[in-house]
C-alpha cells in the first residue's frame, strides 16, 4: 500500500469512525429525548459526583440516569411519598394530630371526614408563616377562594405536570391573588400566608386558631397528604435527598 492509499484508507475509517459515534450519539440523544418527556433532569456537581438538584423533579419517577452531559433524570424517592401523620416530623415542622380521615370536630362536636393534615405554630408553623408554591415541574396553577363558615381563605394548588393531582391550603391569612381568581407560580413562590384565629377576626374560616390545612386530592378524591408537597409547601424546597437509591441503571452507552 503506497502512503497515498494508507492515507485514503486511514481517512476513511476515521469517517466510520465518525459516523458510528454520531449514530451512537443520535441514539443516546434519541432516548434522552424520550426519558425527559417523562423524567426531568438533576444538575449533577461533576466534579464530586454529588447530586445538586433544583425543585424539578416528576413525582412518580423511579429511576436514575445519567446523560453524557452529566446530567441525572431523578426520581422522588418512594419514602417521600409516604403519608404523613399526627407527630411526624416535616423537615423542621411537627404535623398536629389532627390526621385524615374520621374525627369528632373541634368546633361542630360531631363526627366528620377531615380531608386532610393540620399543622400550627406548636407545630413550628405560626401565624403568618410564609407558604410555598408545590410542583415538580415549570409552573402551578394556584386559584385562590373563599368559604366562610368553612376552609377560610384558601388557596388550590394545581401543578401543570400532573394534571390528576392536586392541593389544598386552607386557612389563610393571605393568598396570591384576588378571591375568585387564578394564576400561574414557579414551585418555590410563596403564595400564601398561615392565618390566624377567627375568633380574633381573623378570615381563617372554621378553625380553632392559626394553623395551616393541607390536602392532598389524586384523580378527584381526598388522599391521605403525602410528604414531599407538605415539606415543599412549608419550606420553598423538595426535602433532600429527593433520588431513590435504586442505582444508577442506565449510563451512556
Ligand atoms: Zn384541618
Amino acid at each position: 500500500m503506497n502512503p497515498t492509499n494508507l492515507e485514503t484508507a486511514i481517512a476513511r475509517l476515521d469517517a466510520k469512525i465518525d459516523a458510528i459515534a454520531q449514530d451512537l450519539d443520535q441514539q443516546w440523544e434519541a432516548k434522552k429525548a424520550k426519558a425527559t418527556e417523562q423524567f426531568v433532569l438533576f444538575a449533577v456537581i461533576g466534579s464530586c459526583g454529588l447530586l445538586a438538584y433544583h425543585h424539578a423533579l416528576h413525582p412518580l419517577l423511579s429511576k436514575v440516569a445519567i446523560t453524557p452531559t452529566q446530567q441525572v433524570i431523578g426520581a422522588i424517592a418512594p419514602d417521600l411519598e409516604k403519608p404523613v401523620k399526627g407527630g411526624d416530623r416535616v423537615g423542621q415542622f411537627t404535623m398536629g394530630m389532627r390526621d385524615f380521615g374520621y374525627h369528632i370536630h373541634p368546633v361542630h362536636g360531631t363526627r366528620r371526614f377531615h380531608n386532610g393534615v393540620d399543622i400550627g405554630a406548636r407545630g413550628g408553623l405560626p401565624e403568618n408563616s410564609q407558604l410555598f408554591v408545590v410542583g415538580t415541574g415549570q409552573r402551578t396553577k394556584v386559584t385562590c377562594l373563599l368559604q366562610n363558615p368553612g376552609a377560610g381563605l384558601y388557596a388550590i394548588l394545581e401543578p401543570e405536570e400532573s394534571p390528576d393531582r392536586s392541593f389544598m391550603a386552607a386557612h389563610l391569612n393571605k393568598c396570591a391573588f384576588p378571591v375568585g381568581e387564578s394564576g400561574y407560580l414557579k414551585p418555590g413562590a410563596v403564595f400564601g400566608l398561615v392565618g390566624g384565629d377567627p375568633a380574633k377576626g381573623a378570615i381563617a374560616g372554621t378553625s380553632t386558631g392559626p394553623h395551616l390545612h393541607w390536602s392532598e386530592r389524586k384523580n378527584g378524591e381526598w388522599v391521605n397528604p403525602t410528604y414531599w408537597p407538605l415539606f415543599q409547601v412549608m419550606h420553598g424546597n423538595l426535602p433532600s435527598p429527593p433520588l431513590s437509591r435504586g442505582g444508577l441503571n442506565a449510563t451512556k452507552p
